[in-house]
């Protein structure tokens, strides 16, 4: 985002320091701009969420589709010796009594070039990379979150987790997925503080009924 002054035909032929001060005083009267990566969760009730998928579960703030959940495990369980990790796609949805949820529909894999090739842990360089990645590779796709493996290590958001959620996933309905292959455990963390959150899991509606 980067913001934009309120009026901005007094703001023409200025100098740069001019321009700089005015935007500085002016600062109470700036709009933010939106950057066209940044999307806004479709608003609708939770209650109609969960009908419509037919899921017959209580609500929680993140819902992964079966197969995206598949997906996410099988890549990350090619390698079980270095990180690796991609990007969740779906949707983000506002409640406005039970507050932000968020659909997860895809998991992708991030290139083991862009990823850690041979280092261990993913930094905050190969995510800026996977972002890249993923949005040029899927251009009307929504991005909601991100994964990756901890292989024999547990389930945590660690001190370069917490920094990569905070520099990419930091809107309220981003999720980080991370996986532990070898001891089989999976945890969901949700927003700029990763709070833990149990999401359900649930299948795509049948066509027939
Ligand atoms: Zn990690």
């Amino acid at each position: 985002m980067k913001p934009k002054p309120t009026n901005q035909k007094e703001l023409t032929n200025t100098e740069p320091d001019e321009l700089y001060e005015q935007v500085v005083t002016q600062s109470n009267q700036i709009e933010w701009v939106e950057c066209e990566d940044v999307y806004k969760p479709i608003e609708k009730p939770i209650k109609e969420f969960i009908e419509e998928k037919e899921i017959r579960l209580p609500y929680t703030p993140v819902y992964i589709l079966q197969s995206a959940l598949t997906t996410l495990k099988t890549h990350l369980e090619v390698n079980k010796t270095v990180e690796q990790g991609g990007i969740l796609f779906g949707q983000a949805y506002n409640d406005s009594q039970h507050g932000i949820y968020v659909e997860i529909t895809a998991a992708v894999a991030a290139p083991a070039t862009i990823g850690t090739g041979a280092h261990l842990e993913f930094t905050s360089d190969s995510w800026q990379g996977i972002m890249d990645y993923a949005k040029s590779t899927h251009p009307e796709a929504n991005i909601v979150g991100w994964y990756h493996s901890h292989p024999n290590i547990g389930v945590f958001m660690s001190g370069t987790d917490m920094r990569t959620q905070r520099a990419f996933f930091y809107h309220p309905w981003c999720v980080s997925i991370i996986y532990d292959p070898i001891r089989n455990e999976i945890g969901c963390f949700l927003g700029e503080d990763a709070k833990v959150v149990k999401p359900a899991v649930f299948e795509p509606m049948l066509l027939m009924k």
